[in-house]
């Protein structure tokens, strides 16, 4: 499954990290990182929230896990403060954000050149049964990062929903509802578009807030299925015509829906551009994980 690969190593161990830029890579960063084979990586827990027990009958209590790992966060929470976000240039790095509601780890890689003040967000899942998208993000992580460019990837936002299989978090709310721009309340529990007892009720919806407001990404982009589109509103328009062009699919101005990370994004952030891509239903093939990762990184080189 792919979420076990991105929280591998989220103790702090360093194993299981992903991006270690390929031999023959164009980019000097990647060829030396590659060449020197003593990536520096530093791993850390960002924030932490105590666990709630979980309230769907079959699924295993993660406590146990979630407690070690914050045991090891509140050792290194100083010290991650302080480096988490001005980590020296040229450095592979990766850090765990916090934990979801379920006490899964979740994690955010750094790639590219941190000193850079054009800052690119990619998430490759955030409803849990939507989760092609972390194909490209996992490209994306393991290829050259254009000239330029400070790359953010979270693969995997939703580890809970993803375990579960479902759409929702692991408190069944739809965390692309729970954003706090035009929140309102929708459903009950576990409906699909559950949009949570109140705006940020969510850890995961929070990560990601938190997440945000540091890195003030220029460009985000989301990965959904299975609509097999780009669709986008308002500021992010031009940006999202632009991506679906290089990825050869169909775009769409739609209006974004209440509560949705990028209505918050773009309501918070102006001049900035964050938007959805729509992969088609069912697995996607590594030909198109392919594309969609070469469209990103070309979108990225000539914005
Ligand atoms: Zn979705």
């Amino acid at each position: 499954m792919e979420s076990r690969h991105t929280i591998a190593g989220a103790d702090g161990s360093g194993a299981g990290v992903t991006g270690v830029p390929a031999p023959g890579s164009t980019n000097p960063v990647a060829r030396a990182a590659a060449a020197n084979v003593r990536t520096n990586v530093r791993a850390a827990i960002l924030t932490g929230e105590r666990s709630t027990p979980a309230d769907r009958p079959g699924v295993p209590d993660p406590e146990t896990t979630a407690y070690r790992i914050l045991a090891v966060g509140a050792a290194w929470l100083t010290a991650a403060v302080l480096a988490a976000f001005a980590p020296a240039p040229d450095e592979e790095w990766h850090a765990v954000l916090g934990l979801s509601e379920r006490g899964r780890p979740i994690s955010v890689h750094r790639f590219g050149d941190f000193a850079s003040p054009r800052k690119i967000l990619v998430v490759g899942c955030i409803h849990g049964d939507e989760c092609q998208g972390v194909k490209i993000t996992r490209r994306l992580a393991r290829g050259a990062v254009p000239a330029g460019l400070d790359l953010w990837i979270v693969h995997q936002l939703n580890p809970d929903g993803h375990r579960l299989g479902v759409r929702q978090n692991g408190r069944g709310v739809d965390l692309n509802r729970n954003f706090g721009s035009e929140w309102i309340p929708i459903g009950h529990r576990w409906d699909p578009q559950y949009s949570g007892p109140r705006p940020w009720s969510e850890r995961e919806t929070r990560l990601a807030r938190t997440l945000v407001l540091r890195v003030r990404p220029d460009v985000t982009i989301w990965y959904h299925q299975p609509q097999a589109l780009v669709r986008a509103w308002g500021q992010s328009r031009r940006t999202a015509r632009r991506y679906a062009r290089l990825a050869g699919e169909h775009y769409r101005s739609i209006r974004w829906p209440n509560g949705t990370a990028p209505n918050w994004q773009n309501h918070t952030f102006a001049g900035a551009a964050s938007f959805v891509v729509e992969l088609p239903p069912g697995r996607l093939s590594a030909t198109s994980a392919a594309r969609h990762a070469r469209a990103v990184r070309l979108l990225l080189a000539g914005r």
